[in-house]
């Protein structure tokens, strides 16, 4: 087993590799990576720290769904628990759109708790990078999509840490106030 600092380090460059060149939809198209990096830095802060595997699956939540990372390689590189966060907070990208969001809906409140706060970072990340300072109509309705049904899933996610709850629902104070 890797030190918990060689395990997040790890992740980081695996992680910067494989999205190599991807870019974000929103917020000026900006490098996945930043994203990536968004989503491990509030679960380090959430857990003061103390969680390597955690936020080691946060540089790689997106690694199964969008790059050709295997659970496999995961779990040989990082640890079991890396490789099956990272596979509980990947979606089965052979299902449409509307029935993968409507499954995170349902699936949420199974998941393990780890993965509850990979979620939840991961909404804070994708509701940030949707609020603009002077947005078309066609960001806010984007905006209040997006919003409405991260509160479904994230309604199944609660509990596990306030810091992470509070900062979801300032996030999303702040999305709605900017419509
Ligand atoms: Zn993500």
């Amino acid at each position: 087993m890797l030190s918990p600092v060689r395990l997040v380090s790890e992740a980081a460059e695996l992680a910067a590799r494989r999205h190599n060149g991807m870019a974000r939809k929103s917020r000026g198209n900006e490098p996945y990576i930043n994203h990536l990096a968004e989503v491990a830095n509030l679960l380090a802060a959430a857990t003061e720290g103390a969680d390597a595997e955690l936020v080691a699956a946060g540089w790689l939540h997106d690694a199964i769904e969008d790059t050709d990372t295997t659970r496999e390689e995961l779990a040989h590189k990082f640890s079991e628990r890396v490789a099956s966060l990272v596979t509980e907070c990947t979606d089965d990208m052979s299902l449409p759109k509307p029935e993968r969001r409507r499954r995170q809906v349902i699936d949420a409140p199974k998941k393990s708790a780890g993965a509850r706060l990979i979620k939840i970072a991961d909404k804070i990340s994708n509701i940030g990078a949707r609020i603009h300072s002077d947005p078309t109509a066609e960001e806010c309705d984007d905006l209040m999509d997006y919003t409405g049904w991260a509160e479904q899933v994230v309604a199944g996610c609660r509990g596990e840490n306030s810091w992470l709850d509070t900062t979801f629902d300032d996030t999303v104070l702040t999305a709605r106030t900017s419509l």
